[in-house]
């Protein structure tokens, strides 16, 4: 065999490994018995040493020593042998004893955050962040990136990208849509969102897995149910999506889903035979981001997917939208409301949300933030930024998971992920200016083909913004993102 095709077979394996731990962590949040817990993290960690020594097995170095030293001509082989080599260096560069410190910090974390949010008691939660903050540093250390720290963190979750490349997008962003977001939150005042009747869980459950399926999630090849916290895995012939149901916020577990929908279109689109190679994989988080929040947004909160998808509520669940019009249902899904929560921030203001992470984060690693001065910079970057007044620590610096997990340079995935949305939406409209009225009459098919073609079945062959700007023939900029938020809500809310 040549070593390239070596390389790929090996490739497959290491990935079937990943996806057999991927599935314990599946079953784990979905089904396991609360006493199997110890077991179930003997099992992770038995799979995570197995594939940690086919990640670094040495004969992979061999293969791309020699790869590498051949001129290769073919974009998408270099592509494959790029992220091999990306993920070989990232295997074997990390000592052992250094990969075990960190899994330990993260585990340790997660249990002093949810400790410390429960008790908003961000004190207790300074050792964890100066911990993961050292521990960043260090890594970036073993991979040659010492000089530049928080680019590293960047990469790791979105290839390619940089604290530079974020503040060119960031910065325009910031500068129009904060003064965007205070008109229309103003305006909401004159505006109170309808309310919806009872919906019960089971009727809410249908009515998603009808509308998931509709736009084209393929339940042979993949399922969807229940966890805490909501999430999707798999990839190819094997996609698990996970929701919740809060009986209070029908809506919630609705687009919650619809988002998840969005991320297993993209995985079951990427050909089965290539997993494990770049050519097989998300190009990044923020690519990733933009699939759900296409489906989401872009499409679950149009008025073309709610003249198909109107009747079918009232007819599943006839309480739910009584004494409603179809402009009240429009509305309950756009509402916009001010939130210190990111989680629960409407279209408009999540962004800001996003702006004011990456502002701290890029601040505490040029070491002109420290830890223990988080809360206070988190309250006044609310105030300028969000224009709104933090109650807790609780409902501020504590409020996310991430950090907890030395997860820092993640966050701007999700505002760059909508950037993105918004820049192929308005991509593909240029082509079939009637989409809505498909979404009208409950095609979503010519959408799907069209993200199949241009990005699913892309990969990881170039990195996203450089397959965004080969999709949309422009590199990707806020503008079309603040063009949709604009039409949307500013038609809803500033007329
Ligand atoms: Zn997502």
């Amino acid at each position: 065999m040549k070593p390239y095709d070596q390389l790929t077979a090996h490739l497959r394996r290491l990935h079937t490994l990943e996806t057999v731990g991927e599935l314990l962590g599946w079953d784990e949040q979905v089904n396991l018995p609360a006493g199997a817990a110890g077991r179930r993290a003997e099992q992770l960690a038995a799979m995570a040493e197995v594939t940690h020594a086919a990640a670094s097995d040495s004969r992979v170095g061999g293969w791309l020593g020699e790869l590498e030293k051949q001129k290769q001509t073919d974009a998408a082989a270099s592509a494959v042998v790029r992220q091999a080599r990306r993920d070989y260096d990232r295997a074997t560069r990390l000592p052992a004893e250094f990969v075990k410190e960190k899994a330990t910090a993260q585990s340790e974390g997660f249990h002093v955050w949810a400790k410390a949010r429960a008790n908003n008691d961000f004190a207790s939660y300074i050792p964890v962040l100066e911990r993961h903050i050292d521990l960043a540093r260090r890594e970036a250390g073993f991979m040659g990136q010492a000089g530049a720290v928080y680019d590293y963190q960047l990469d790791l979750f979105d290839p390619g990208m940089t604290e530079a490349w974020v503040e060119q997008l960031f910065g325009p962003l910031r500068r129009e849509l904060v003064p965007f977001a205070r008109e229309v939150v103003a305006a909401t005042k004159n505006h109170p969102a309808p309310k919806l009747g009872a919906w019960p869980v089971a009727a809410q459950e249908a009515f998603l897995r009808e509308v998931t399926a509709k736009i084209g999630f393929d339940y042979q090849r993949g399922r969807i149910d229940v966890s805490l916290h909501p999430f999707c895995s798999g990839t190819g012939v094997d996609v698990r999506m996970t929701t919740r149901f809060k009986p209070d916020m029908p809506l919630s577990a609705l687009f919650g889903s619809i988002h998840e929908t969005g991320h297993g279109l993209y995985e079951q689109g990427m050909a089965d035979e290539r997993r494990g190679t770049a050519l097989g994989m998300a190009a990044g988080m923020a690519v990733h981001e933009s699939q759900s929040r296409l489906w989401e947004n872009q499409v679950g909160r149009s008025r073309g997917f709610w003249r198909y998808f109107e009747p079918r509520v009232r007819a599943l669940s006839p309480q739910t939208l009584e004494g409603l019009s179809s402009d009240d249902l429009f509305r309950a899904v756009n509402q916009v409301r001010l939130s210190p929560i990111r989680v629960e921030a409407d279209e408009v203001t999540y962004n800001l949300h996003v702006i004011l992470r990456f502002d701290l984060e890029r601040r505490l690693f040029a070491g002109k933030l420290a830890v223990k001065d988080l809360p206070e910079a988190w309250r006044a970057g609310a105030k300028e930024i969000i224009g709104l007044d933090v109650p807790s620590d609780k409902e501020g610096v504590l409020q996310d998971v991430h950090w907890s997990a030395g997860m820092f340079g993640y966050f701007p995935s999700y505002t760059i992920g909508n950037m993105m949305a918004s820049q192929l939406w308005y991509a593909a409209l240029a082509e079939r200016p009637a989409l809505e009225e498909d979404f009208a009459k409950g095609e979503f098919g010519w959408l799907l083909s069209w993200l199949r073609s241009k990005v699913h079945s892309e990969g990881r062959k170039q990195y996203g913004l450089a397959l965004i700007q080969q999709v949309t023939g422009k590199p990707l900029t806020p503008q079309p993102l603040l063009r949709y938020l604009r039409e949307r809500y500013g038609a809803l809310y500033l007329q």
